[in-house]
């Protein structure tokens, strides 16, 4: 058995041996290097540690970790738009290649804290912008289940690295579905928490106001574990809330019946795949079967909401991405003879075609003639998305729909019309909208192409929404890595 395939399989070897920890740490590099060789390699990490450290009475340096700890010793991945001061952080761009941050981001902090070793950075698509992982300027990761196809984005490395078995978690960010979506096309669990929850401080901003960091997992469990270790209060992240963690010990395989489910008619509309829709209504009646009471509800605002999104995102990343000018952030281009000439070409090469139509739109967007009918529009819309929600999570203990209209895409099918991928996040944007927490677990797969579906509560219901989640997981009994073999 794979000892990276779960926080307790680590666990076990751990505390089975005095050297566990050096064994563990050079199980998971050696997994993650053979992510990078082959014809088609996997390619889910930027940068790696160069060696496993040795254990001793004193780790050895360089070696986060620490006797103790509810991650002790456990190799976690991290997606590289977060900061690290062991690793480069370049968020997938040229703009930033060998870029490393004086300092890491709190989440990464709280994981050492709690006695993770950080093993390595992954890829993802150039700032987060992208739904395939197939936009970073550093080439396209694969998705471990079938490598003609993509791992979805765009925490696209972070997913494969924990469905190929190299880590038991990773961490991701979410800013309409980067977490939940490549979970679900690489049939592993995401988690994305409340807005407010797990503190942005290091998190290379994209869109602030919709920007979470989430956790990848082979489980639901081990998903609240590594959540309960990064969330809490942090000064450095203004909109940081004063909340206790959500605790891991408190999610329980939760009773399903008298629970009752909101099904969205509206994630179930035309777009949706045959074979998804297929492995939904059987989950579906897994559920009644067992007690949960199914409850049909409508959220009007879904088509508005990825329109929305769309719009707000793409505004806030031309504020936040006009820092890279060369001067104080980013690569500044050699042989420049103006100042106009450094900035031009500076951003012209350092940020890819997806980026720059994001900066393009967002201040379209942001522009006076435009602001009023686009940007302040979006706004309000969003105010209906979150209203639509909430509604309907008065009436209901959670929503459960597909986390996306189809399995994981071939790589290359999307690339040509720019709207085809964003379409992959029309299930997911609204909980980023609202700024509730949602979940998606593997419940099947279409011809061996992995299935999620999607859980969303309330706010601060991260304890509920897991324990539902894992009941699920319970019910549908499906291991999709574990089913293909990879352990
Ligand atoms: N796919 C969406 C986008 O391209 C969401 C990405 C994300 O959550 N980081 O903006």
């Amino acid at each position: 058995m794979n000892p990276l395939s779960s926080l307790a399989a680590c666990q076990k070897l751990l505390s089975s041996r005095a050297d566990g920890f050096a064994e563990l740490a050079s199980e998971a590099l050696a997994r993650a290097v053979a992510l990078e060789r082959g014809e088609q390699p996997i390619h889910a990490f930027l940068s790696l540690r160069d060696t496993a450290p040795c254990v001793g009475p004193e780790p050895s340096p360089g070696a986060s970790w620490r006797a103790g700890g509810c991650l002790a010793g456990v190799p976690i991945a991290v997606k590289d738009n977060i900061c690290t001061t062991d690793f480069p952080t370049t968020c997938g761009s040229r703009m930033l290649q060998g870029y490393v941050s004086p300092y890491s981001a709190t989440a990464v902090r709280r994981l050492e804290a709690a006695g993770a070793w950080i093993l390595g950075k992954t890829n993802l698509d150039e700032f987060g912008m992208g739904s395939s992982t197939e936009h970073s300027a550093y080439g396209p990761t694969r998705n471990p289940a079938d490598r003609s196809r993509v791992p979805g984005g765009s925490s696209g490395g972070s997913a494969a690295a924990v469905a190929a078995g190299a880590v038991p978690a990773a961490l991701g960010s979410s800013t309409g579905g980067s977490v939940r979506q490549p979970a679900a096309l690489c049939g592993i669990v995401g988690l994305k928490p409340t807005y407010g929850r797990v503190s942005r401080y290091g998190l290379v901003a994209f869109a602030s106001s919709l920007d979470h960091i989430g956790v990848l997992a082979r489980s639901v469990r081990d998903a609240a574990t590594v959540l309960e270790a990064i969330a809490g209060f942090d000064r450095r992240d203004a909109t940081s809330q004063r909340r206790d963690p959500p605790r891991a010990d408190r999610v329980s395989a939760a009773e399903l019946a008298g629970r009752s489910i909101g099904i969205p008619g509206e994630y179930f509309g035309d777009e949706l795949d045959d074979g998804v829709r297929a492995v939904m209504e059987r989950t579906l009646g897994l559920l009644s079967r067992c007690g949960a009471r199914i409850t049909p509800v409508s959220l009007p605002s879904t088509e508005l909401a990825l329109a929305c999104y769309y719009v707000i995102a793409p505004a806030e990343a031309s504020s936040n991405l006009a820092r890279y000018d060369g001067v104080r952030f980013g690569r500044r281009a050699p042989g420049v003879a103006t100042l106009r000439e450094l900035y031009g070409r500076s951003r012209g090469e350092g940020f890819g075609d997806e980026v720059k139509r994001r900066i393009v739109l967002g201040t379209h967007v942001l522009s006076a003639p435009r602001y009023e009918a686009f940007y302040v529009r979006a706004l309000q819309l969003r105010r209906r998305v979150g209203d639509d929600i909430r509604r309907v999570l008065g009436e209901v203990d959670a929503i459960f729909a597909p986390t996306t209209p189809s399995p994981a895409f071939p790589l290359g099918s999307r690339c040509a019309a720019p709207t085809d991928m964003y379409r992959a996040d029309l299930y997911t944007v609204a909980a980023n909208l609202a700024g509730i927490p949602a979940l998606s677990v593997p419940i099947g797969d279409v011809d061996g192409l992995p299935v999620g579906g999607q859980l969303m509560c309330g706010a601060w219901e991260e304890e509920k929404m897991c324990s539902i989640g894992a009941a699920i997981e319970r019910l549908v009994g499906y291991d999709p890595p574990r089913a293909r073999g990879v352990g």
